[in-house]
């Protein structure tokens, strides 16, 4: 497993005011549309792309578009949601799927209790969108069902994430070098609720509203 941890001042001030309580859920929502597209910039590095022949108003050129199959971003349901429009923004050829995970109160493991997905991800390269990175059982469930497909690459894209969480997706994906996390920070831990320490607290809440 590869990390990418974003070191860049637009990120860290972003992340600073989606970080405080005083922030609303209108400014919440603009800002992580705004951070998401920042870190997709880097979350698409190694985008796979095939040259594009083209004629410019002074003469012909090669350059690169994005290879078939195209790329699937699929939001984790249902912070990740808030994630989309930010990514799609830079990344508008990309499919979109949707992962619905949820918590097994005996086994404790995370199942999917929705999907919009193409049975065979085949070669397909899939950026998963989850806000927080907490204890990494979702993350886990999600990317595993990916490459179960057949996803080639699956890049998690995080606005925050905890050490623990971490450390579980990273034994999970030891020997996979195409499983990539990026994230905006590494916070100091989780607490005793699962919450990612200083983290944002709930981002489903934050973005949405407590319903
Ligand atoms: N999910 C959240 O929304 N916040 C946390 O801090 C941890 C998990």
């Amino acid at each position: 497993m590869r990390l990418s941890v974003i070191d860049h001042p637009l990120v860290a001030h972003k992340l600073t005011a989606l970080r405080d309580r005083g922030t609303d859920s209108p400014t919440f929502r603009r800002l992580a549309d705004e951070l998401v597209t920042l870190l997709a910039y880097e979350a698409t590095r190694d985008v796979a792309v095939e040259p594009h022949p083209i004629e410019t108003p002074v003469g012909p050129t090669t350059g690169v578009r994005i290879r078939s199959p195209k790329p699937i971003v699929v939001p984790i349901l249902r912070a990740g949601l808030g994630m989309l429009d930010g990514m799609v923004r830079l990344l508008p050829t990309a499919e979109v799927g949707f992962l619905g995970m949820l918590r097994d109160e005996t086994t404790l493991e995370a199942k999917t209790y929705a999907n919009r997905l193409p049975d065979d991800l085949t070669g397909r390269h899939c950026f998963v969108l989850d806000p927080m990175l907490a204890t990494g059982g979702t993350l886990v469930a999600s990317i595993n069902y990916l490459l179960e497909r057949g996803a080639q690459d699956v890049t998690a894209i995080c606005l925050l994430a905890a050490p623990e969480g971490l450390e579980v997706v990273r034994q999970a994906f030891d020997e996979h070098a195409s499983v990539t996390v990026v994230t905006a920070a590494v916070d100091e831990r989780l607490n005793e609720n699962g919450y990612i320490v200083p983290g944002l607290g709930d981002a489903g809440d934050r973005l949405y509203g407590v319903v």
